[in-house]
């Protein structure tokens, strides 16, 4: 039965992809953008950029003004206690590189950092070299079949010299909702810091960093419907006051000299220099946006697709799916075929997928992959997407097979 997006025109790209006869199931990767978004860019180069708190004429105050608004907008989608709690980064990768550098102070060599054998390299790399550099052990948290976060296992691995939690909260490449609840709760029980990856998982439904009791939680703009060029850090009040300033210049100071200097508390001591203003602001338009839409009926709309995904997945001879994946994407293998050959040939029939590591290369060792297909829904597809999908797909493994 055709599910249409009602959304779908909300987003010009979408149509200017259809007519290049291009599908876009890479959503996960990146979203696109709704004319929201674009008007109000456009409003702002078009009537006046200015940069942000350090000007005191009006096109200045008017930007500043929109800039703080859009803080605002992201505390209250994230039911974070106060605005002053949300950083301006350049993305999630970028938020999760200044905690390990802003924390760097709270280890000690012999201490742990745990995270979990599905993590995005945004999520691994900067533990790996804050481990490195302090002699700290990174403790791989290990997945059961489906491709969560082995509970059992964490209980054992989540100790008293556990320091720090570093999870994501939907993976990249399963597709799998991880028990925050109860991983979150093993690590407050250690009294260590936690931080949540909701790079995938902010741009699925609601969520509330305070029901979440999580120190940190990290996303970035461009996937959710949003600028790229911007991410956003929340932070608790313990979190927030355990971090130490690690980048330098201009906007985070309070005095400085010579040789001495001080600098602002949370959230401007943490974004040295002149942030991305337009994003910011574009971020802003994208928030009402979604605000404005009736989240279960986008919450369906994008199960009934990816359960349309899977069933087609499943029903194809030879395909097999990487874990259980509950909810936004699908990654896939088949057998006797490699990736980066049907990758060729979907892209060839104008199917925007991704094929590869995903940016989780010890993920897919460890499943014994070298690389695999996923495709990844937002909610202006529809179901004719897929349905093209899988004609592309069944004449590409004709070819291959
Ligand atoms: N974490 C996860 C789970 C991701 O999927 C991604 C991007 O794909 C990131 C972190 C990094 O996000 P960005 O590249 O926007 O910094």
């Amino acid at each position: 039965m055709f599910q249409p997006s009602p959304w779908r025109a909300d987003f010009p790209a979408i149509a200017a992809l259809q007519r290049q006869q291009q599908t876009y199931l890479d959503s996960a990767a990146t979203t696109q953008k709704p004319q929201a978004l674009l008007d109000a860019i456009a409003h702002y180069y078009s009537h006046g950029a200015a940069n942000v708190h350090r000007a005191q004429h009006l096109p200045g105050a008017m930007a500043t003004q929109a800039f703080e608004g859009s803080r605002e907008k992201i505390a209250q989608w994230l039911n974070a206690p106060s605005p002053s709690q949300i950083i301006f980064t350049h993305g999630a990768t970028s938020a999760l590189n200044l905690l390990a550098y802003g924390l760097e102070n709270e280890f000690r060599p012999g201490d742990e950092i745990a995270i979990s054998a599905l993590e995005h390299h945004a999520n691994l790399l900067p533990w790996q070299q804050l481990a490195q550099r302090r002699g700290v052990k990174l403790v791989i948290l290990p997945l059961t079949a489906g491709g969560m976060i082995d509970l059992d296992s964490a209980a054992a691995l989540i100790g008293p010299r556990t320091r720090l939690l570093a999870v994501s909260q939907l993976s990249n490449v399963l597709g799998t909702w991880q028990p925050l609840d109860s991983l979150l709760a093993m690590a407050r029980a250690q009294d260590a810091l936690t931080v949540v990856d909701g790079a995938q998982g902010v741009v699925h439904g609601r969520h509330d960093v305070q029901q979440l009791d999580c120190d940190f939680y990290v996303f970035s703009s461009h996937k959710l419907y949003g600028p790229d060029g911007l991410g956003a850090l929340y932070g608790s009040c313990r979190g927030l006051g355990r971090l130490q300033h690690w980048q330098f210049g201009g906007e985070m100071v309070h005095t400085a000299d010579y040789h001495v200097a001080s600098f602002h508390p949370a959230p401007l001591g943490f974004e040295a220099g002149t942030p991305p203003i337009a994003s910011v602001i574009g971020l802003s338009a994208s928030l009402d946006y979604l605000g404005g839409l009736d989240t279960k009926a986008v919450l369906a709309h994008e199960a009934a697709l990816h359960r349309q995904l899977l069933r087609g997945l499943h029903d194809r001879e030879g395909v097999r799916v990487v874990g259980d994946p509950q909810a936004a994407l699908a990654s896939f293998t088949v057998d006797g075929v490699h990736n980066a050959d049907l990758a060729h040939l979907l892209t060839d029939q104008g199917i925007a997928v991704r094929a590869g590591h995903h940016c989780a290369m010890p993920l897919l060792k460890r499943l014994g992959l070298q690389g695999a297909i996923r495709v990844s829904l937002a909610l202006y597809n529809d179901s004719d997407d897929l349905q093209r999908f899988f004609e592309a797909l069944d004449k590409a493994l004709e070819m291959l097979r």
